[in-house]
């Protein structure tokens, strides 16, 4: 099977098709229990931490992959003036040479799917899971693939039973989560620093509107889940974390709030010398949570 990278264009902002990273049929940590995960490409944060950096950009079609590719699974193409890279899945082994060589942190693995297609491939594992995740990159970037595709799993006989779930960075504004609402069950939101500045530096992006989301999710009662990241030496003082947990009480004294700690795993080779979380300052950073009054507190 062969398929047309998306590029050149902008990173989607709209429309029913979705531009589809990739899509997990099972997956125990993206929400409670077992669920389907479709990543999405491209995010308008850049964050330090992310441990899916090829999600971050849209393929432009630079042709830089093709020669790599181990397996001569790409090729490079001028359709009507604008070059294209197709890739023939028959061929690809997921060796991930192209992501390793790719300058914009991409992927040309990345492809446009429209609902019908994605609801066939929920519908393939409907009876084992208990809801889909729409993760990314960031998925509220396509607020028109996001509602159609949760409009169609609730009201498609056999899958409307499943919760609709986004793994989100929080920065859509009111008017995308009021689109969304009637069809999302919830969000799981990062909030990387309650303070605007490191917020800046650990992202790229002011925190302002990230708080605006987690307050008004959780005032329609659709904020699953806040989730804090610990960057060692960057987020995770102890007078920063307590400060975080007074804000969140706050918001919802019973908000779920889930303590990861910072793995290189993943991450850009530029950050492989931040250190990884110590274990034992992640059950200190828990308990100061809880100490600020919050209840649902989990690390891991
Ligand atoms: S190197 Fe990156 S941007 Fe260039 S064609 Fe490959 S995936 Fe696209
Ligand atoms: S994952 Fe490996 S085989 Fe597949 S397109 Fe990329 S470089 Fe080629």
């Amino acid at each position: 099977m062969n398929v047309v990278a998306p590029g050149p264009v902008a990173a989607p902002v709209g429309g029913i098709d979705g531009l589809v990273n990739r899509i997990l049929d099972f997956s125990l940590v993206d929400g409670p229990g077992n669920r389907l995960v479709i990543f999405v490409q491209g995010c308008n944060f850049n964050c330090v931490a992310c441990h899916n950096p090829h999600t971050i950009d849209v393929c432009d079609s630079c042709g830089d992959c093709v020669e790599p590719c181990p397996e001569e699974a790409l090729t490079l193409r001028v359709d009507r003036g604008v070059s294209r890279v197709g890739v023939d899945l028959g061929l690809c082994t997921g060796c991930d040479v192209c992501l390793e060589v790719c300058p914009a942190h991409s992927t040309p693995l990345a492809r446009w799917m429209d609902v019908p297609a994605v609801v066939e491939r929920i519908s393939s594992v409907a009876p084992f899971i208990s809801g889909i995740t729409v993760s990314g990159g960031e998925a509220t970037l396509q607020p028109g693939f996001l509602q159609a595709l949760f409009s169609a799993v609730k009201s498609t006989p056999g899958l409307a039973h499943l919760t609709t779930l986004v793994d989100t960075n929080g920065s859509a504004d009111r008017a995308t989560w009021e689109r969304l609402e009637p069809v999302m069950d919830g969000a799981m939101v990062d909030l990387k620093a309650l303070d605007p500045e490191v917020h800046h530096r650990m992202t790229g992006q002011d925190n302002s509107v990230v708080l605006e989301s987690i307050r008004h999710l959780a005032s329609i009662g659709k904020l699953h889940e806040v989730r804090l990241l610990m960057v060692p030496g960057i987020n995770d003082s102890v007078e920063m974390v307590e400060r975080t947990g007074e804000w969140l009480w706050g918001v919802d004294p019973d908000v779920r709030v889930k303590l990861i700690g910072f793995r290189r795993h993943g991450v850009r080779p530029r950050y492989a010398d931040i250190p990884e979380a110590n274990p034992g300052h992640m059950s200190r950073l828990a308990g100061v949570l809880r100490g600020a009054g919050l209840i649902d507190v989990v690390t891991v």
